[in-house]
Formats: C-alpha cells, structure tokens, sequence
C-alpha cells in the first residue's frame, strides 16, 4: 500500500472517530435535565452571562479543587456562595415553587434569633439544652424559668449559648459531628429548643408570614411544605389543636395574599413523627380525613417525620396508610435518607411507590434500585433532592458524588427542595439551587437545567390544573422580566463573551 492510500484512510478514520465522539457525548447530554428544551434568542444572550460566570468559578475549582464551593461543607462554603456571581444569577432568577420544607425550621436564622428579644420570653435549662416559652408572668415548676431579657443581661456569654441552641452550625462539624447520630441528635435538639419560641401564637403567625416573604423575596411564588400541627398557645392559657392550628395558617397565607397578590399560595402536607406507635398512626388517619374535609384546598396530603435510620418504617403502618389511601389522600414520604442499602429505612422507597406516593422526599438511596428508578421514571415520580440537608445531615461530604448528580444527568423528575435552611444559615431556596447547578449538573449544564428545574416546581407540586396554569402564566411573565434585568444590569459586554 502506498504512503498516501494509508495517509488517507488514517485521514478518513480519524474524522469518523471525531464524528462518533461527538455524537457520543451528545447522546449523553441529550438525557439531562432541559436538554429538551430549545432557548430563545434572548435567553441565549443571558445563557452566555451565566455560562462566562459558571465556566469561571467551575474551571478555577477544577485547577484547585480545595476552592470549588459544592465539595466544602456548608458551613464553610456559605460566604463564598454568597460571593459568587452564579448564586446571584440563580437569586434572582423565578424558582417557581419550594416543594419540600419543615414547619419549624423554615425561616431564615437571623430572624429566627431576633425573635428571642419578644417580651415576655423565658428561658431554662434542662441537661444542657435550653427551652423557651412565653409566660406572663415569672413561672416556676420543674424549670426555674428566668427571662430571657434578665439572663442576657446577667451573663455575657448567654447569647453565644443561645445563638448555638437555634441552629446545628458549629465551627468544625467533622469533630463534632462524626457521624450521622451526633448531627440528628443536635438536630432533633434544635427543633425541641425552638418549639416553645415558635408556637406561642403571635410569633407562630409571624413566622410563617416571614417565611412566605422570604420565599418570594428569593423569587419563589408558591409553597408545598410539611408540618407537625404543634399545639400553639396565647400567653393567657389559651391553646389551639390542630384545626385551630390550621386555621392559624390560613389566616396567615390569606393576609400575606392580600399584601402580596403576586405569591400563588401555600398548601400543608400533615407530617407528624413516624417514631409512633400503631394505635398513634390510627389517629394521625383521624386527623388527616378531619383536615382534608375541613380544608380541601389547603391540605395537600400526609407524610411521617423524623430520623428515618431510627424512626420506624412504612412497612409498619401499612393497613393504616392503605386505609388513608382509600380516602384519595395524597402521600409525600420521606424515603430512603440513608446511606444504607437494604434496610428498612432504604425499603420505605418500595412502599412509598406501592402506596402510590406522588412526590418522594429525598430518596437519597434510589440510585441503588434499578426497579424504583424505572417505577418512579414511568409514573413522573418527583424525587424532592435537598444538596444541603443531605451534606450537613451527613449523608454525604462532597456534593459532586451526590445521588442527584446522577439524577439530574439522566432527566428523572427532580425537584431541588430547602428541607430545613433555618438550622443551617440558608435561607429559602437559592443556595441549594446553586450547589446542585454547579455540584450536580456537568460542566457544560447551563440556563436550560434552571429553567426546567423552576418549571418542574410548579408541575410536580399539587396545584389543581387551572392554578398551575394561571401560575406558569406569572411565571413566564417573571422569566421575561428577569432575562431583561440580567441583560440591563450585565456589566460584562454579551459580545467581549462571543
Ligand atoms: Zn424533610
């Protein structure tokens, strides 16, 4: 053969390797979330804003990987998300709606901490953990309660004890938190020190009127979000169950309404403790049927809380849940927040998908179950993925070897939810957007990923079909606004990106 046949189908082998690899790492991008979709002309323009800043911060941590923010620990990554140019972009950017939150721990930390300066709030402490409780006058009884007021004044190092008891944020959490039982056991603390500050009635209205205000102010419209229906007090004895706890909520959502047309609503998913027995569980099915009658268009279904590792699983509430099932009850469960494989924590996956679940929170162990990732696939299952839960709650360190990594490559219905921010210093939804922008999706996952994410919100979340219309309507009229506010305030020229 001569030098020049070999020449050339070297030549020709070696385009076709070129043109196979192309086509092979499209095949592979075209599975990710919002690859499906096409961008407008302007939406390219501000795609080439975001993409000049996420390229920067991500190419920086590839070349020195102790920068790049999504593998540090949160407590440590915070002020550098704070910092970045992507977490500004993704603020300000519509997130549609937040799916997957806690009653008690929904509301940013300062405000939190600026609650324990009310009057009348008394502090005590009962094996090194602080409880409060409103009273109107000096109690005493197992706790020698002291006002909180009298305590700041009296000891100096009172607020650094205090500020510590309101949140899970500690100086170095890889000594005091080795693993996953002394985090949920400070965790748990936490939500027993804020429950007395919380359920006094004037505060408990005021902090979830709070929370939707964040919400919105981080430019989320709508709310899905679970809680216990705690007993909340006045300071004159007076109590209210859980209707009287509902009814709190909804006066509450009605006045932010009022104050703020734009926000779509909020809607409650009953969550109370699985650590329980059958006889309790009999009577969470009590209560759901009484809510749901009561209150149709602002109880969206029922859930069970706590440790999972430790609570205890679906599998034993079965003739109770299938009994809830009967009564068109829509379930969010918790399911598979573990590590584990196998166990039953990990098994509440398969009831959850038995018991026909429509959203699945967390579902951190699904990727190790073939048979759930093509069940939750086939029947548009959302999985509600919380980067930042999962990391400070121990799951996982660094969040480019989270599960939603995976998901988010392969198009499963995601969802990127908060859980707990109050306890961690985040606030609303935009930090966890930006670690599973820049720690999940690739390289090259761009405008696209948030745009799909921000519409999965709203699709996946329980709005009757006239609402979600009506809330994609606002939503688009947000999208174009914040195209145009990015192009206006971009300081980098579109065509020094070209
Ligand atoms: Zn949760």
């Amino acid at each position: 053969m001569s030098p020049l046949i070999v020449l050339t189908l070297l030549t020709l082998a070696s385009a076709d390797y070129w043109s196979e690899r192309a086509k092979l790492v499209n095949s592979d991008s075209s599975h990710a979330i919002g690859s499906s979709i096409v961008l407008t002309e302007k939406e390219q323009q501000v795609n080439k804003v975001l993409m000049s800043h996420k390229l920067k911060e991500y190419d920086d941590g590839f070349t020195d990987p102790h920068s790049f923010l999504p593998s540090i620990h949160f407590f440590k990554s915070k002020s550098g998300i704070e910092a970045s140019p992507v977490f500004d972009f993704i603020r300000k950017l519509p997130k549609g709606a937040s799916l997957h939150s806690h009653d008690t721990a929904l509301v940013s930390f300062d405000y939190l901490y600026n609650l324990t300066y009310r009057e009348n709030l008394y502090g005590c402490v009962v094996k090194n953990r602080l409880q409060l409780h409103f009273f109107d006058k000096k109690t005493s009884g197992e706790c020698e309660w002291e006002l909180v007021e009298d305590l700041r004044s009296q000891n100096s190092s009172f607020d650094m004890f205090l500020k510590s008891q309101l949140s899970i944020i500690v100086d170095d959490p890889t000594t005091e938190y080795p693993s996953i039982t002394e985090v949920w056991n400070r965790f748990m603390d936490t939500f027993g020190t804020v429950f007395g500050l919380v359920t006094h009635r004037p505060v408990f209205q005021d902090y979830f009127y709070q929370s939707l205000k964040e919400l919105r102010e981080d430019n989320v419209m709508y709310l899905e979000f679970r809680g216990l229906l705690p007993q909340v007090y006045e300071l004159n004895g007076t109590t209210y169950d859980h209707m009287g706890v509902t009814k709190l909520y909804i006066e509450t959502l009605e006045q932010f309404k009022r104050d703020y047309p734009d926000f779509h609503g909020a809607r409650f998913i009953f969550a109370p403790s699985r650590n329980v027995d059958n006889r309790t569980v009999e009577d969470y099915v009590s209560i759901t049927k009484e809510l749901k009658q009561s209150f149709p268009e602002f109880i969206a279904g029922f859930d069970l809380v706590g440790q999972e590792d430790r609570g205890k699983p679906l599998i034993d509430f079965i003739p109770q849940l299938l009994e809830l099932a009967e009564t068109d009850t829509k379930f969010f469960f918790h399911a598979a927040e573990t590590d584990w494989c196998g166990t039953s924590t990990d098994m509440n996956l398969f009831d959850a998908i038995l018991l026909n679940t429509t959203r699945i929170g967390h579902g951190f162990g699904i990727v190790k179950h073939p048979k759930i990732l093509e069940e939750v696939k086939k029947r548009k299952i959302a999985l509600e993925i919380s980067p930042i839960s999962n990391q400070v709650l121990k799951l996982v360190d660094d969040l480019r070897n989270h599960p939603g990594a995976f998901l988010v490559n392969s198009g499963f219905p995601v969802v990127i939810t908060c859980d707990d921010p109050s306890f961690w210093g985040a606030k609303a939804l935009s930090y966890d957007w930006y670690l599973a922008f820049m720690g999940f999706a690739s390289r090259e996952g761009d405008l696209r990923m948030l745009k799909q994410l921000a519409l999965n919100s709203l699709h996946f979340s329980v709005m009757r079909e006239e609402e979600k219309c009506d809330a994609l309507a606002t939503w688009e009229e947000q999208w174009e606004e914040f195209l145009d506010i990015v192009l206006a305030g971009n300081t980098i020229s579109v065509n020094q990106i070209l």
